[in-house]
């Protein structure tokens, strides 16, 4: 993004950005099968707080793999990778290997990352600000009256202050994604996943949805994005990492990778989605 625009540099509430240099994630050496199938390849990446990074590639090379690892969506079965500084989903053994930590310890971790997926996941039979509350009040034991209103403050960011008290099926998509949004904001995260945001979307409402995530690497969120939106990435985008059959295999800023790639497989990937 336009980091070098200094008035953007404090986050919407007024807090400072989080310290340059922090890690908000580290994946060192990262595998993964699924079976006999090897889908996550030595991947070894870093994301800095505040930092927005996009991951392109070819259906099938992990994507979606790599981010649900980061959630503990899934596990990872060789390597390290640690998320707000902490091993995400394990801790070290007395024999140096790793240990899945308790289901309330992962669910602890979890509430720090908003995990936002191409197809929305609304609870259909709740409201809009029902959606977005829910969770404070479960799981942060927020009064409810309070959760209520900083949904609906939350719902206002993204644009849809009007659409508190509609159902999801009476929401289009690129308005249920940015529901979507607002219940991952409402917990709080200090870093958001993004999958494929905007692929399940009509063309017209894509750019509502990039707008609110444009607004969010602003407000200097950390964010992790898989999409394939080249005008966000060079837009938003500080980093942009190209996997390919498991791996990582190229990684730069996004007018270096998007305007002069250096790995081959590269180029073919660009060339298919921008034509
Ligand atoms: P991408 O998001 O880049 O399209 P994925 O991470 O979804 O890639 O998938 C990587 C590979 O892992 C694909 O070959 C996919 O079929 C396979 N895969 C993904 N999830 C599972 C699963 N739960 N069980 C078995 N194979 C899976
Ligand atoms: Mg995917």
């Amino acid at each position: 993004m336009n980091r070098g625009d200094s008035t953007m540099d404090t986050t919407q509430d007024g807090a400072a950005p989080a310290a340059a240099g922090q890690l908000a994630v580290q994946g060192d050496g990262v595998h993964k099968w699924f079976g006999r199938m090897h889908v996550l390849d030595d991947v070894s990446f870093e994301v800095a707080s505040g930092e927005v990074v996009v991951v392109i590639g070819p259906s099938g090379s992990g994507k979606t793999t790599l981010l649900r690892c980061m959630n503990h969506l899934e596990r990872i079965d060789r390597g390290r990778l640690l998320v707000n500084g902490h091993l995400i989903g394990y801790r070290e053994n007395a024999k140096g290997g790793l240990t899945e930590e308790s289901e309330a310890e992962i669910a602890r971790q979890r509430q720090e990352i908003g995990f936002v997926f191409q197809q929305f996941n609304l609870f259909p039979h709740l409201t809009a600000i029902e959606n977005v509350a829910l969770a404070p009040i479960r799981v942060r034991k927020v009064a409810k009256d309070q959760a209520l209103a900083e949904a609906g403050q939350l719902l206002g960011r993204v644009g849809i202050a009007d659409k508190r008290d509609a159902y999801p099926r009476q929401l289009s998509g690129g308005q249920q994604q940015r529901v979507a949004i607002a219940r991952a904001l409402a917990m709080k995260p200090r870093l958001m996943l993004f999958d494929e945001p905007t692929s399940a979307l009509d063309p017209e409402m894509v750019g509502e949805v990039l707008e609110v995530m444009r607004e969010l690497a602003r407000d200097g969120m950390t964010m992790v994005v898989v999409s394939h939106e080249m005008g966000f990435a060079r837009g938003v985008a500080d980093r942009v990492i190209m996997m390919d059959e498991g791996r990582i295999i190229e990684t730069g800023q996004p007018g270096q990778l998007l305007d002069e790639p250096a790995h081959e497989r590269t180029q073919a990937f660009l060339s298919k989605v921008l034509h």
